[in-house]
């Protein structure tokens, strides 16, 4: 530990332990994420050329709770269809009266396009509650690196922007990787709150200088030199990486080279095709067979399923309305309360252990060994 820390670590557990009650545990309305509501648009804000934030409030006007690094699935019809996408909350819990999502255009994409195209202030989205364990209070430390590229500055966006509102004066080393100067996101808000905190230090690296030619930073890729030079420290941070599947790898494989501890290394992931395990299967799965009978306490509705299906699918073919997104056990989207009997569940998440506890399932990720009394 050097001198500055000495100082500051008493501070930073306080700061830690005054976080955690003051900001994500208290105060907000608990919005579940099996629950939707409608949010009305209050703000369209065009972050670069293909990326906008959307801000919302609530219909009730009351604050919303959760933790920075959460994200909300928000559904819409796009072509007749219903559709729904998960999407980081990029805006801090210490703002609790105000949601917002930051969006980047992916070309061909349902909902990226719709909301990029659509979403105007006045207009109405429905959204289910906050979800997901990327959080800082699932790993608290005192020293962090946040690394990020393109859309994936939205979580440590969050973190950072709470922390700065606390004036917790965190230690944080933040870099992101963009294409060009012109697709940083945040660019001069990240710049403004380094100067804010001391112990927030900003760095931005990128592919190739684009339109900027007078760009000052370094041109290329994350590598390993750079990140001893600007975190000569990092194995001893808690590391937390958001972007695309390919720069999370790339990433991961630096960080090994250096020697850095997996333990403290954590990630979230937007491509759930490209970097979550597949859909698990459950080993005894694969060789189940038998019929269960599964029941829906709210609508009284019933259907069979094959052991070998998972629910959300067996409920889907059923034509039982369940509101899911990435079917791969990650977001949370499909969580329901298994009331009677029980499942195999192989999730990759999207689900906590004092949800279990209470009897909650991911539908998606989720086989029945017996039949089922579901809460739907
Ligand atoms: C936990 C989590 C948090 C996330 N947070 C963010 C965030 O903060 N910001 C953000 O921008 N994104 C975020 N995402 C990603 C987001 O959920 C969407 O995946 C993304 O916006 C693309 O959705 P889409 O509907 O526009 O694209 P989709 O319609 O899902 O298409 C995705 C890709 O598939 C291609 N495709 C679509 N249909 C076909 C077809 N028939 N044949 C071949 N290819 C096809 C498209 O061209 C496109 O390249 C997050 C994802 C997760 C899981």
């Amino acid at each position: 530990m050097n001198s500055v820390d000495k100082i500051f670590a008493p501070a930073l557990d306080l700061d830690n332990r005054l976080a955690d009650a003051v900001t994500w545990e208290h105060g907000g309305r608990l919005w579940p994420s099996s629950e939707q509501q409608t949010l009305t648009c209050c703000r369209v804000v065009d972050e670069t050329h293909d990326i906008k934030s959307f801000e919302f409030r609530t219909a009730d006007g009351l604050p919303v709770r959760f933790e920075p690094g959460q994200f909300m699935t928000v559904s819409a019809t796009v072509n007749g269809q219903r559709v729904e996408r998960c999407y980081t909350i990029s805006s801090p819990p210490t703002r609790p009266f105000l949601v917002s999502i930051t969006v980047k255009r992916v070309p061909g994409g349902t909902m990226s396009n719709w909301l990029h195209d659509n979403m105007k202030a006045g207009c109405e989205l429905r959204a289910y509650g906050p979800s997901g364990t990327f959080t800082p209070t699932a790993a608290p430390a005192t020293k962090s690196l946040y690394l990020s590229a393109g859309s994936g500055v939205t979580p440590l966006m969050s973190m950072t922007r709470a922390s700065i509102d606390l004036g917790l004066n965190r230690d944080v080393i933040f870099i992101h990787s963009a294409r060009t100067p012109a697709d940083i996101v945040f660019r001069e808000e990240l710049a403004r709150l380094a100067k804010l905190s001391p112990r927030l230090r900003v760095f931005f690296v990128c592919e190739g200088v684009g339109d900027e030619s007078d760009w000052q930073g370094p041109v290329g890729r994350l590598s390993l030199q750079l990140l001893s030079q600007w975190a000569p420290d990092y194995l001893e941070r808690e590391v937390f990486t958001c972007g695309p599947a390919g720069y999370m790898s790339a990433v991961r494989g630096l960080l090994a080279e250096g020697g850095h501890d997996p333990a403290r290394y954590h990630q979230e992931s937007f491509d759930i095709t490209a970097d979550v395990a597949p859909a698990p299967v459950a080993e005894k799965a694969e060789t189940a067979s038998g019929t269960f009978t599964v029941k829906l306490s709210r609508s009284s509705r019933t259907f069979t399923m094959s052991a070998s299906d998972t629910v959300l699918s067996a409920a889907k073919k059923a034509g039982v309305a369940v509101a899911s997104s990435c079917s791969q056990g990650v977001c949370g989207t499909c969580k329901t309360k298994l009331l009677e009997g029980s499942v195999d569940m192989k999730h990759n998440g999207g689900i906590r252990e004092r949800e279990v506890q209470k009897g909650f399932r991911l539908l998606c990720c989720s086989r029945p060994t017996s039949d089922l009394v579901l809460e739907l």
